[in-house]
């Protein structure tokens, strides 16, 4: 394919350390902290009991606990993986911050996952060491109950956050420790474009680039001057184990914000802590963008201190960015699109034009290459022409851990990452996601792989097969619904069927609608024609 048709990034090149230099995401975030920040900055802030942690105190924690990791676990070596399977709460930044100083690859999963879901996720990244708490651990395979495992609920995790006799040292800098760039930072689970979730490997350069790009539109880009711009104060609520969340505090400490914590989501203490804490924006998912225009609630609250959603995650519609807009004239919604394989964002709006072509994803990040290409002749396409959006850059995965075909389905070996969502530009460079090609459903901004979801259908003896699509929903986005063929002589119910499903995945997952079909419409190789039963699904009377 030609060339031409490559879309290049508008925004000027970002400069990134030299790949040979030895730097790790942590070192790289200290190096841009903002020169602003003092000891005493707020930089973590929980907002259900206004415990403060200083941007002191929080690299305190990051030095005593990297320092008494070395010392109860002398055989924990770089590049082991660390799974990480706790509810939120501040510590966890500091885990995920010392970690990785320490070279050690991160990964952390939902706390709501299943013993079978955490089972696969096991398996594929096969940690030496685990970090959860005494109400989680029932939920660990028994296989794994000898592991390492430190819990951080209990007084001794506390103790290694404090303890001041295990020696000093710079953050990052440990003896011995020389952590090379394309070493394997965080292994995060996604199911990709098909099948079941997979541990998606992201090297130290892959977030150093995404920071370096949330760096530059903050402090760089424009003619700001970065002394002059007001400390940012970001709420945040969004999982801590999601590329996103996992970025919030690492973001933030670069960025010299504070970031003010909300335990579990509850939408009016979201507006407490807003008029409380004087919140300049928050990273949040469309369904939240919903609540805040429908809801009455939000003109109890002063909310004046708002500047800017960070919306992604899921589609936004245009409909709802221009009603917010003229509902909150101070508060711009800056869209941003991205996924977890690229290691956080792929475009998104900078600067009040972009935030002002409402329906769009803004524009290709710094340092990326994009092609639309048309699915079936492969060939790339020009701007206006609607294919599959693939992306090249520093910020992309390695691969998906342990799973050489999946890798090579989704990476080519020019370095393009064949995204699965169905997108065009326009002649300006701004992209526009029309809908998705691969598999995966959102949920309220959460992966459903329906591969899971028939899986486990097809496991239940009264059925006979059963396809898993996504039904549209105007507050979660899209509802995971299942078409079922029952086995002759069946009469499973609707109910029976939701369940059985219930019982064994996590709450988000659930499926929430079914439809029962004579058979699966498949193509000659067996594959779920998954849009005729869309369209099947969203044409249809109310399914039964
Ligand atoms: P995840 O890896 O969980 O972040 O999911 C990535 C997928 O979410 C993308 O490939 C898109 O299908 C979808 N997505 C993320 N952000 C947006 C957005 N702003 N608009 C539309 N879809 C989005």
């Amino acid at each position: 394919c030609s060339e031409t048709k490559i879309f290049h990034s508008l925004r000027p090149p970002v400069p990134l350390p030299p790949p040979s230099e030895p730097i790790s995401i942590t070192e790289y975030t200290l190096s841009l902290l903002h020169a602003s920040t003092t000891p005493t900055t707020p930089f973590l802030i929980d907002s259900a009991t206004d415990h403060r942690i200083s941007y002191a105190d929080f690299l305190n924690q990051v030095q005593s606990l990297s320092l008494s990791l070395q010392s109860h676990f002398p055989s924990l070596s770089q590049n082991d993986v660390a799974f990480i399977f706790c509810p939120p709460s501040l510590h966890v930044p500091v885990l995920y911050f010392s970690l990785l100083s320490l070279g050690i690859i991160v990964s952390p999963a939902n706390p709501l996952s299943s013993t079978s879901e955490l089972t696969h996720m096991l398996q594929l990244t096969k940690p030496s060491i685990v970090f959860t708490t005494s109400s989680l651990c029932h939920k660990f395979p028994e296989t794994l109950k000898s592991i390492n495992s430190v819990f951080v609920d209990q007084p001794q995790f506390q103790s290694m956050l404090s303890d001041t006799t295990t020696g000093s040292g710079v953050v990052g800098k440990h003896a011995g420790r020389v952590i090379s760039q394309n070493d394997t930072a965080v292994i995060l689970y996604s199911s990709g474009t098909t099948g079941r979730v997979k541990g998606v490997e992201l090297s130290h350069r892959c977030l150093i680039a995404t920071l370096a790009g949330f760096y530059y539109n903050r402090y760089e880009s424009g003619k700001d001057n970065a002394e002059d711009l007001p400390r940012q104060v970001m709420l945040f609520f969004l999982p801590m184990f999601h590329v996103y969340g996992f970025f919030g505090p690492i973001k933030a400490a670069a960025l010299g914000e504070t970031a003010i914590w909300l335990r579990g989501f509850d939408f009016e203490k979201m507006l407490e802590a807003v008029e409380k804490y004087k919140v300049t924006y928050m990273p949040v998912a469309p369904p939240l963008v919903v609540m805040l225009l429908k809801s009455d609630l939000v003109s109890k609250y002063d909310l004046s201190s708002l500047r800017q959603l960070l919306c992604g995650g899921a589609p936004l519609g245009k409909e709802v960015s221009e009603q917010f807009t003229s509902r909150f004239p101070h508060v711009e919604i800056v869209e941003g699109y991205g996924m977890t394989e690229v290691g956080g964002t792929i475009s998104r709006m900078l600067g009040h034009e972009e935030t002002k072509k409402y329906g769009s994803a803004g524009r290709l990040d710094q340092n990326r290459e994009a092609k639309i290409v048309d699915r079936d002749s492969k060939e790339a396409l020009a701007p206006g022409q609607r294919g599959e959006l693939w992306i090249r850059g520093p910020a992309i995965m390695k691969g998906y851990v342990g799973d050489h075909q999946a890798t090579a389905e989704t990476l080519d070996s020019e370095g393009w990452l064949k995204t699965g969502d169905l997108c065009y530009f326009d002649s300006d460079g701004f992209l526009y996601i029309v809908d998705r090609l691969k598999e995966l459903i959102k949920y309220k901004a959460y992966q459903v792989p329906p591969a899971e979801l028939e899986h486990l259908l097809q496991s239940i003896p009264e059925i006979a097969d059963a396809a898993v699509i996504p039904y549209p929903d105007e507050e979660a986005g899209q509802i995971p619904m299942a078409y079922i063929v029952r086995k002759p002589g069946s009469h499973i119910t609707e109910r029976q069927i939701l369940d059985i499903v219930a019982q064994q995945v996590a709450a988000y997952k659930k499926i929430r609608r079914i439809a029962f079909i004579s058979s699966i419409p498949k193509s000659p190789a067996g594959k779920i024609l998954r849009r005729e039963l869309v369209n099947l699904a969203t044409s249809a009377a109310p399914a039964k």
